[in-house]
């Protein structure tokens, strides 16, 4: 049997820097990954640029496609307010990147191989053991039925929303999951809406209860999905009405915005998110989980890859330190505060959309404040209480009685 110091289970973002990382630091590290990379990875690839202070070393031009400085809003696919993330009064230029998963992913994945960790990809974790002095990973080849069976110090699940490493463990018992859908389709700039631009993202807020739809600009196509981000229930993915919903809003948003297609030919993906619910305990014995394994999305935006990022480069350092009795500890400190703040905003936002949609998106510093909060650079802590006091003046003091800030 190989012994490692870390085996990382999953070659998403989260997975990929944590091995980076680890393996930079000298240490032995098996990356394993399910799919033959590169991958298609249902998710929309819209991030803030800040992800750059992550990713020093590689050069933005090897996976950014367009680089966005707008947001066209719009409620029922009408009333649109096209918001700056750059009003003229700011000194400080930001923007959102948007990448292919597949491109983005295999990117980090040859990264964390140049560092010196040992990529398997094809092969997927079925068991992780735990034992006295670490834990015993057994993977099968997808395809070819091979096995491998591997000792480790630490394992990291990376292994995202259907995840089975968890399951080693008594982590995570009640998640609360969300469901999106995406098409990639292929675009030619300057056809249908004179807004359909490579610098502008599309937010539309009123076609899909309890979360949005978007549709974001790639190099040669779009990326088109609508998400509920506040399931009603847990698990969104019991809820059997959703998937049509979600299809539709993505047929209608194409149609809103004079996007030719072929029905008969657009593949559809729908996916889980685990989204942030509140603290809960992230690693028990040598095991730690990352990114969407530990619920890590705003449970505002639905956003995840960055704090998968954050994440696994916090699991990263907690082993390298030796004090991953920490590592829940450091994660909290890094977003908790935050997103308890930003579920509190989204309890709000997806129950009374309407009027959020008119006094507080539509709010001309509101696309400013949004890519501030993605970026980080604001705090849902500092904004929760602004964002309150400017609906209750605007919609009346008795609006939103449950809430008081
Ligand atoms: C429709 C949709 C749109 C989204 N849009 C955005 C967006 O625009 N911006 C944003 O920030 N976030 C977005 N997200 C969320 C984002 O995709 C995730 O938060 C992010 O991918 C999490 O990264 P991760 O590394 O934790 O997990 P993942 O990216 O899911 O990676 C997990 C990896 O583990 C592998 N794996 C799974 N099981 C096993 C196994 N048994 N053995 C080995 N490997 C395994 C998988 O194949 C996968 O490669 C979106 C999500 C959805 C569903």
């Amino acid at each position: 049997m190989q012994n490692y110091d870390v085996i990382v289970c999953g070659a998403g973002p989260s997975g990929t820097i944590a091995a980076a990382k680890l393996a930079q630091a000298g240490l032995k590290v098996a990356l394993l990954e399910k799919q033959f990379l590169p991958r298609h990875k249902t998710c929309g690839g819209g991030m803030p640029m800040v992800m750059q202070d992550q990713l020093q070393d590689l050069a933005p031009e090897a996976f950014v496609e367009s680089d966005v400085t707008m947001m066209r809003h719009t409620w029922k696919f009408e009333d649109a307010y096209l918001g700056l993330m750059n009003p003229r009064s700011t000194d400080e230029r930001l923007s959102l990147w948007m990448v292919q998963r597949p491109i983005f992913d295999q990117v980090l994945a040859q990264r964390a191989l140049k560092f010196g960790a040992e990529l398997r990809d094809g092969i997927a974790v079925r068991s992780v053991e735990p034992e006295s002095n670490g834990v015993i990973v057994r993977a099968q080849g997808f395809k070819t039925g091979s096995e491998f069976t591997a000792k480790a110090r630490y394992v990291i699940g990376a292994d995202g929303a259907n995840g089975v490493v968890v399951k080693a463990t008594q982590l995570r018992k009640k998640p609360t999951i969300a469901l999106a859908m995406e098409i990639e389709h292929p675009h030619q700039w300057g056809e249908g809406h004179a807004d359909l631009r490579p610098d502008i993202a599309h937010l539309e807020y009123g076609a899909v209860k309890r979360g949005y739809g978007w549709i974001f600009p790639k190099g040669d196509h779009l990326n088109i999905g609508a998400g509920a981000f506040r399931p009603n229930s847990l698990d969104a993915r019991k809820d059997r009405a959703l998937p049509a919903q979600l299809k539709q809003t993505i047929l209608d948003y194409m149609d809103a915005l004079g996007v030719k297609y072929d029905p008969d030919a657009l593949k559809f993906h729908a996916h889980p998110l685990p989204i942030w619910g509140g603290k809960e305990r992230l690693h028990e014995g040598r095991i730690l989980l990352v990114g969407d394994a530990a619920g890590l999305i705003n449970p505002l935006f639905g956003d995840g890859i960055l704090h998968a990022v954050k994440s696994g480069a916090i699991a990263a350092d907690s082993i390298i330190d030796e004090a991953t009795d920490e590592y829940t500890n450091r994660i909290h400190a890094e977003f908790a505060a935050n997103f308890d703040a930003a579920l509190n905003l989204a309890r709000i936002f997806y129950q009374w959309t309407g009027a959020c949609y008119k006094y507080g998106v539509k709010y001309d510093k509101a696309t400013r404040y949004a890519t501030q909060l993605l970026c980080g650079e604001l705090l849902f802590t500092e904004m929760a209480g602004r964002a309150m006091k400017r609906l209750k003046r605007s919609v009346g003091e008795n609006f939103f009685p449950a809430f008081n800030w």
